[in-house]
């Protein structure tokens, strides 16, 4: 057998966003599994359509998620040059073959024509197709049209009634009928070949034996069949793999708001990698068993293009929270707190030179939250609390300071605390039960007003992790508050 040999090739007309990203996770993933190679190339001959960077943005994500190349732009490989637009030559040279073998030819028709042919088809009730007049034009009627400053494109010659088969890794057989498909553009005005010519070319001389991509592109697949059989290529093995749809189970468009689309931005908010190619993994595939907790490694070993499902994935974004949450509660406090420093820095929570003291006090506050957080960016908002100047009470906080004994408690917490610096998370228990036999109360009648006057709120983290976190300072300073205006803040 054939070297596996597997490749991504977006187009850098956009940034990495989930469907690309998975479709690069797939192909990684079976290369990996067969010992193979995974190569990536830039598809950037639509110049018209290339965005500044892209290129390079989709490669950052992919080295991000763990997705690691044998092949590329970067790096190079024994097939560079590894992005398109360095390849034209190369074209040029398989254009003349066609060309010059009859299986291709220089097609003058303006977009006038084209235009015109395919509404008068429509018209007629039929499938609009290029009618390929100009197939076989005489050396005076190419002249003529030089002439009149028309210049070509360059089509391909696609033969009439041929069965396009191919057996797909996902789909099973696949058919196609050649006779619903006109002569199509292989080579632009400018001598730029179109996608399903480049990536022919590109794929066979590249070695790429199986090929994985969004089942959008099967369409695409019968011509590009047309062209390997133009040139008497063995075809590689194709697996077109299921789209995604998003959580309402509808086709999703770029600008579809349902769900966060790039990988930049989940980077952003604060998402693991190993949690975003976890959930990619099981966009389509399933393994077999329960067990949906994987590392990159392990799918590399577990991954298998037979359990590729036909039928479509659904975005769920409770799943990937709940995995993402899965991953941070997991990981060392020390990289969540670097990965949290960020968000801090931004909101104004700390500054960039961080004193050894601050950080072990902002590792004990991340890991106060660690069980909690969804997506690193939450931190910002959990943590409101421990930064607030001003405190605001939630209504629910606001009814429990209403209570009458509450004065009593708060009182007792205050004298306890009057005069340390700092208090201990150990010291808290039996300053707790002294109160209790002070004044009587405990339980959720002695916790719950010493949460809501010093939190703000009546659920929350470890109490008495909050009430060291917090320091002495800032806990007098709101028992004081509602020692002195109680009435203001429960609003009676
Ligand atoms: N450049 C194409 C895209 O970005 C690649 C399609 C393929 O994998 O053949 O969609």
């Amino acid at each position: 057998m054939d070297r596996v040999r597997t490749r991504y090739a977006p187009s850098p007309t956009g940034y990495l966003h989930i469907g690309g990203a998975r479709t690069a996770l797939f192909s990684f993933l079976y290369a990996k599994k067969h010992g193979g190679d995974f190569i990536l190339r830039i598809e950037d001959t639509d110049t018209e359509r290339n965005v500044e960077g892209a290129g390079e943005e989709q490669m950052d994500g992919l080295r991000w998620l763990g997705i690691e190349w044998d092949e590329s732009v970067d790096i190079g490989g024994p097939y560079a040059p590894y992005r398109c637009m360095e390849r034209l030559d190369i074209y040029q040279t398989y254009l003349n073959q066609l060309l010059a073998e009859g299986k291709a030819y220089y097609s003058y028709a303006t977009k006038e024509e084209i235009e015109k042919e395919r509404e008068e088809q429509l018209a007629r009730g039929e499938a609009p197709k290029y009618s390929g007049w100009d197939r076989d034009l005489t050396a005076e009627e190419r002249a003529k049209y030089e002439k009149e400053g028309r210049v070509p494109t360059v089509r391909l010659k696609v033969p009439s009634g041929k069965q396009l088969v191919f057996q797909d890794l996902v789909r099973g057989e696949v058919s196609f009928e050649s006779d619903g498909i006109g002569d199509f553009v292989i080579a632009r005005e400018d001598g730029r070949p179109t996608y399903n010519f480049a990536v022919v070319v590109d794929d066979y001389l590249m070695k790429i034996s199986h090929i994985f991509r969004g089942e959008e592109h099967i369409s695409n697949t019968p011509k590009q069949l047309l062209v390997y059989q133009a040139f008497g290529w063995k075809t590689p093995i194709f697996g077109h793999i299921p789209l995604i749809l998003n959580p309402e189970g509808k086709k999703m468009s770029k600008r579809d708001g349902s769900i966060v689309q790039f990988i930049s931005q989940y980077r952003e908010l604060g998402f693991l990698p190993e949690a975003i190619v976890n959930f990619l993994s099981l966009l389509g595939w399933s393994p077999e068993g329960e067990e949906e907790i994987f590392s990159l490694e392990e799918l590399c070993n577990l991954f298998g293009i037979e359990r590729v499902s036909k039928s479509p994935a659904i975005f769920d974004t409770a799943k990937l929270k709940w995995m993402n949450n899965h991953y941070i509660k997991r990981a060392d406090t020390e990289r969540i707190l670097d990965l949290a420093l960020p968000y801090l820095e931004k909101a104004g929570r700390v500054t960039g030179d961080l004193q050894e003291g601050d950080r072990a006090w902002l590792k004990r506050l991340i890991g106060l939250y660690q069980e909690q957080l969804d997506q690193i960016s939450d931190i910002v908002q959990l943590t409101d609390l421990f930064f607030r100047e001003e405190m605001t009470y939630s209504e629910e906080a606001k009814q429990v300071l209403s209570e009458d004994h509450i004065p009593v408690v708060l009182a007792a917490l205050l004298e306890k605390l009057q005069g340390k610096e700092e208090i201990q998370v150990a010291e808290l228990q039996p300053l707790f039960k002294q109160i209790q036999k002070e004044t009587g109360y405990k339980g959720k009648q002695l916790f719950m007003p010493i949460r809501a006057a010093v939190t703000g709120e009546v659920h929350g983290p470890d109490l008495k992790e909050s009430i060291s976190l917090l320091g002495v300072q800032k806990v007098l300073q709101r028992l004081q508050t509602l020692v002195d205006k109680r009435e203001e803040v429960v609003g009676k």
